[in-house]
């Protein structure tokens, strides 16, 4: 099926309602970003048609884990996830889902996945760091440099204001990923029946950074 006018959406997501959700809705190489928090915010800015969903939060549990909750006999079972693995030996750097703050984070976006799943999105995992060290573009504690490497992507949109902000660029790095999927351009690293995450194609460089190693390598 071909998809001229695919409408995909990117969301870094915050583990609390309270705090900063990066959100970008991409639609024929315009990028349209904004500063959220609550859920209800989120599903209203997401609107109808769109395709894809993709976002910074882990949407899987590690294997032999029901929950990530400290006082369940489920824990200190598993830390890492198989696609968690696969990042690690990427050398790709993350942070370990069963680190305190990712768990919340963690709840959050089971929650909100199943919300976009039924109204028919696809919903997947990406990370925006690993998206960007695999361009090979600065990540977000570089903004501006993360900025000039996103601009290679030659898409417009109110992602180009000064005051763009790193969770929007990130949630930016989101939809281009979402955007690739849709193309055939990504790859899924982890175990289908643990969880997926998607990452754009080792093959898709952008950047003028040194090389990075490829997995098994
Ligand atoms: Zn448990």
């Amino acid at each position: 099926m071909k998809r001229k006018s695919a409408k995909v959406v990117g969301i870094d997501l915050a583990g609390s309602e309270k705090r900063a959700t990066g959100f970008c809705l991409l639609e024929r190489n315009q990028a349209e970003v904004s500063v959220l928090h609550t859920d209800e915010e989120i599903l209203r800015a997401v609107g109808k048609g769109v395709q894809a969903a993709a976002i910074d939060a882990p949407l899987s549990l590690p294997r032999g884990r029901c929950c990530l909750r400290d006082d369940c006999p489920c824990a200190g079972k598993a830390h890492f996830r198989v696609c968690d693995l696969e990042l690690r030996a990427m050398k790709i750097k993350f942070f370990p889902i069963t680190l305190g703050p990712m768990r919340q984070l963690t709840v959050r976006g089971l929650r909100l996945k199943e919300k976009l799943e039924s109204r028919g999105i696809e919903v997947f995992e990406t990370y925006p760091g690993a998206a960007q060290d695999i361009w090979g573009i600065p990540r977000q504690k570089n903004p501006q440099g993360l900025k000039r490497g996103l601009s290679r992507f030659k898409v417009g949109g109110s992602w180009l204001s000064p005051n763009v902000t790193k969770d929007e660029l990130d949630a930016l790095t989101c939809a281009l990923v979402a955007r690739d999927y849709l193309r055939g351009n990504t790859m899924a690293i982890g175990d289908p029946e643990e969880g997926l995450m998607v990452l754009p194609d080792l093959g898709s460089r952008t950047g003028e950074r040194g090389p990075r190693k490829k997995p098994g390598g």
